[in-house]
């Protein structure tokens, strides 16, 4: 803990946003960055707690108050080699992740100004690459072992890295053209600018990880197969099925699943082309996203950037409490508080606890949704609460429609005993830096099991 007093003196400072009417017009990463004066001084105010909750609220496990400390000294090394002890892609965590740590962080139990970990991170890590800190191994010893990786995501991609640096020779199979998963086709470029995957993957097949696309693995025959061929297989496939809302008019042109547009305009960014027909975009149109969470979020992003005309979000719960704390779910948990974007920024009518009843259309086309205001009420046989319509029906005019209403857990057969799932195909739709942790874990799980035969 270089200075005692920091936290005292200084205030949280948030790099903050391009400002909006710049970053509306590319999709280039939304987030700034503080000069390196002003990152070792927020790195000064970790407070070094004796009971780190930082540490304890990371599914990684990161070592918040060790690195902070090392940036705070301006040893941007050792910062570096301490969180990457813990973190393996933490270029990806440093933007993207929610930062389960910082609501955790005492700071922001005594004046809701916790230290900036996940940025201090993201600039750990690019201080590491620009000073050539990251370097592929070399010195990594084979142990004769094969083991495969079905799904290149997050959690495949940590278990990858993790079992290679443990001397096995790993082969990534994925059914798309390129590695990421959802870091790739569903997290939009304003947030996470995808040179970033490009550049960890030169460095994991540096290593000696292979990879392999266009591979789509079965898994009642594919995976079953390939536990005869390797010593072990990690299944990291994810959450491939989205829930649909099959309602009257959802045939309609014009309604679409979140990562329908999602992936698409990431593979135009990447310099895909599609039909006409194929292109789904809000350009020109009247947008309704229905679902209020992060996906959501990323879809009225990529809705401003494609020119639509205006942009509602709606959700069929009712509005979080707005404000630091949640009575409901208290320090140092995570709060369920009304949670506002950089996309939501950007201009947005949201509404809540609107419930969607029919999709309208002329000639095949959506013109708009018939949607019901509705109230959440006490169940008085216990359980869920009771839906009660509340006023009259009304159409939202919309030429786009976005669901956005969270991927249905997978269910996996009983595969043979070398087999082992990860990630969010094992745990259902959360975090990258969860899917990390999973990854990791997972890792460490088939090389006790190989020990063992
Ligand atoms: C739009 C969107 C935005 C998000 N934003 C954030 C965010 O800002 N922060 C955050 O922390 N989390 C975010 N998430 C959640 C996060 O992306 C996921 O929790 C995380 O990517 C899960 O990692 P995974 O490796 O388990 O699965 P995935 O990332 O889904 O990767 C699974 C991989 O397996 C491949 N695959 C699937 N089936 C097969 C098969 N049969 N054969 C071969 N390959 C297969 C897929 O193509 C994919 O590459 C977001 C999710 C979405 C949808
Ligand atoms: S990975 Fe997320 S929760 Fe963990 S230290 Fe980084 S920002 Fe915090």
């Amino acid at each position: 803990m270089g200075n005692p007093k920091a936290f005292l003196e200084i205030h949280r400072q948030e790099a903050g946003y391009r400002p909006l009417h710049d970053r509306i017009h590319d999709f280039g990463e939304v987030e700034q960055t503080l000069n390196t004066h002003q990152r070792r001084e927020q790195a000064s105010r970790c407070m070094d707690c004796g009971v780190p909750f930082c540490h304890w609220a990371c599914p990684l496990g990161n070592k918040a108050p060790e690195w902070n400390d090392a940036l705070y000294k301006g040893d941007w090394e050792l910062a570096y080699r301490l969180l990457n002890s813990t973190n393996p892609f933490p270029e990806f965590t440093g933007r993207i992740c929610p930062a389960l740590c910082e609501k955790a962080c005492v700071l922001n139990r005594f004046n809701h100004e916790p230290t900036t970990n996940r940025e201090d991170e993201a600039a750990i890590t690019e201080a590491a690459f620009r000073e050539g800190y990251i370097q592929p191994r070399t010195d990594i010893v084979r142990n004769g072992r094969k083991v495969a990786v079905v799904g290149a995501g997050p959690a495949g991609l940590a278990a990858a890295n993790e079992l290679n640096l443990q001397g096995y020779t790993v082969t990534v199979f994925e059914k798309d053209e390129s590695a990421g998963g959802l870091l790739r086709y569903g997290i939009p470029n304003f947030k996470l600018n995808k040179d970033l995957i490009d550049r960890r993957l030169r460095l994991l097949e540096a290593e000696g990880i292979t990879f392999k696309y266009g591979c789509f693995m079965s898994a009642d025959s594919d995976i079953p197969a390939l536990g005869a061929d390797y010593d072990a297989v990690v299944v990291a496939t994810g959450t491939p099925v989205a829930r649909d809302l099959p309602i009257p008019g959802r045939e309609l042109k014009g309604v679409h699943l979140a990562l329908e547009l999602l992936s698409q305009q990431n593979r135009v960014l990447a310099g895909k082309e599609f039909t006409k027909e194929e292109r789904i975009t809000a350009k020109g149109k009247d947008v309704l996203v229905i679902g209020g969470g992060d996906t959501g979020s990323d879809c009225i992003g990529t809705a401003h950037r494609q020119g639509c005309r205006s942009v509602t979000q709606i959700e069929i719960m009712p509005r979080p409490v707005e404000g630091p704390e949640d009575p409901q779910n208290p320090w140092p948990a995570w709060p369920r508080t009304l949670k506002t974007t950089s996309s939501h920024e950007e201009g947005c009518v949201r509404r809540w606890n609107v419930n969607t009843l029919e999709f309208i259309g002329e000639n095949g086309r959506l013109t708009g949704v018939r949607v019901q205001e509705i109230d959440w009420q006490p169940n008085p046989a216990g359980g869920r609460p009771l839906m009660v319509e509340k006023g009259q029906p009304e159409i939202i005019k919309a030429e786009l429609v976005l669901l956005a209403m969270g991927f249905l857990k997978p269910e996996h057969p009983a595969y043979p005993a070398n087999v082992f799932v990860c990630g969010d195909a094992a745990n259902g739709a959360s975090l990258v830096v969860r899917a990390l942790a999973d990854g990791k874990r997972m890792a460490g799980t088939v090389h006790s099991y190989l020990n063992r035969q």
